[in-house]
């Protein structure tokens, strides 16, 4: 086997043995190369279960999170998914896999037109990525089936919560930067909405506005 497989092989395993366990997720996160969303020095560690630095002073998600995350977001394949805190792309491009249409939004533009080419490169024509405020949701578009939030908030911002459909989930971490934060999993049921405590993650703030960059 050649080094690249058996590192492949090797992340997959991680993966697994961190929870993540569910088919369509694992096929998915097998099919996206996470080497191509991570550029320069820290290629080489691309299919290690770590969170790794990215252009903007920001972060790639530590893969089982990621995995861990769209486990719990419950996605199907006619399923029209937000995502805010675009970052690398890589997030999208698994949920490009799972759903029928994935947004994507970041503050800063650099890392909007960088995802943009891989998922170019990669033919995923159902993402549509946005540089914007993600905080104010992307009315537009709403109502949204799922919502993920790839950055952390210390709590759910109201216009996320108003933009999920009835029966939708959204899964996003809460609490104080610098601190542990808690991933949460909110489903909206008719009556108002139910929250679950998942498990204890560490993701960089949610930041009001666009940025410069
Ligand atoms: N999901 C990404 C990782 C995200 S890192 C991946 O798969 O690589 C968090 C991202 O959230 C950063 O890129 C940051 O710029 C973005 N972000 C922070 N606050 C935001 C806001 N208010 N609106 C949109 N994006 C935001």
């Amino acid at each position: 086997m050649t080094d690249l497989a058996e590192r492949k092989m090797r992340f997959l395993y991680a993966l697994r043995s961190k929870g993540v366990t569910d088919a369509r997720v694992l096929t998915a996160m097998e099919k996206i190369d996470r080497g191509a969303f991570v550029t320069g020095i820290f290629t080489d560690r691309a299919y290690e279960d770590m969170p790794l630095p990215i252009a903007c002073g920001q972060t790639i998600s530590q893969p089982s999170v990621v995995g861990l995350m769209t486990q719990a977001l419950q996605v199907s394949p006619r399923d029209k998914v937000l995502e805010v805190g675009t970052g690398s792309g890589y997030q999208a491009a698994i949920l490009s896999h799972l759903a029928r249409r994935v947004y994507t939004i970041d503050r800063h533009r650099r890392l909007v037109r960088e995802a943009e080419k891989i998922f170019a490169a990669l033919d995923l024509t159902n993402i549509t990525a946005i540089a914007g405020d993600g905080s104010h949701g992307l009315p537009d578009q709403a109502p949204f089936d799922r919502i993920i939030v790839t950055a952390a908030a210390e709590d759910p911002p109201g216009p996320l919560l108003a933009q999920l459909r009835i029966g939708g989930i959204m899964v996003l971490p809460v609490g104080q930067s610098d601190t542990v934060q808690s991933l949460i999993k909110v489903t909206r049921a008719p009556q108002g909405y139910e929250y679950e405590e998942l498990r204890p993650v560490r993701f960089v703030p949610l930041v009001e506005g666009l940025a410069q960059d």
